[in-house]
């Protein structure tokens, strides 16, 4: 979606709400992905010599759990918003994303919140303990450790065998 920002400063006297549904599910979030498409709304007000915009939007987030691998689907809210100054469309450093209309780019606007928002690392749960070096599978679910454990009570055993002889 774009919104023309120069326009609405010469004539947008009203608020303007737009809702739109942006299909973001070939682009990549750190490789993370949003597969289904995002309800999103975005909101341009002019105050005085100001536009204020605000864009909210919930995406389900597809990633996998850093540590264990296992799938990972969060909900990722969007709540941003900015407020332009008219001098800042004449500025090459603008920081939000526009055609080369100079027409504000609202999904990209949308792809870089998001892009921002989601954890670089997703974990399945906070306490997930990985997979296990030994049997790879996941260290809840393997017997590895009690294994290890137990040869080295049985060690520690020994030795007190040893003593007692
Ligand atoms: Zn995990
Ligand atoms: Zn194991």
């Amino acid at each position: 979606m774009l919104f023309d920002l120069q326009r609405f400063f010469s004539m947008g006297a009203s608020p303007t709400e737009k809702r739109f549904t942006a299909d973001l599910s070939a682009r990549d979030f750190c490789g993370a992905h949003v597969p289904a498409p995002i309800e999103a709304v975005f909101t341009a007000e002019r105050q005085e010599d100001e536009v204020w915009l605000h864009l909210t939007a919930n995406a389900e987030v597809c990633g996998v759990c850093a540590r264990c691998l296992d799938p990972v689907v969060r909900q990722q809210a969007v709540d941003a918003e900015w407020t332009v100054k008219k001098k800042d469309l004449e500025d090459p450093d603008f920081e939000l994303p526009r055609d080369e209309k100079g027409q504000l780019d609202v999904e990209e606007w949308l792809y870089q919140e998001l892009l921002f928002q989601i954890p670089t690392v997703l974990l399945c749960s906070t306490d997930c303990q990985g997979l296990c070096p030994v049997c790879g599978k996941k260290r809840q679910e393997c017997s590895c450790q009690k294994a290890a454990t137990s040869t080295s009570a049985d060690a520690r055993l020994s030795i007190l065998k040893t003593l007692l002889n």
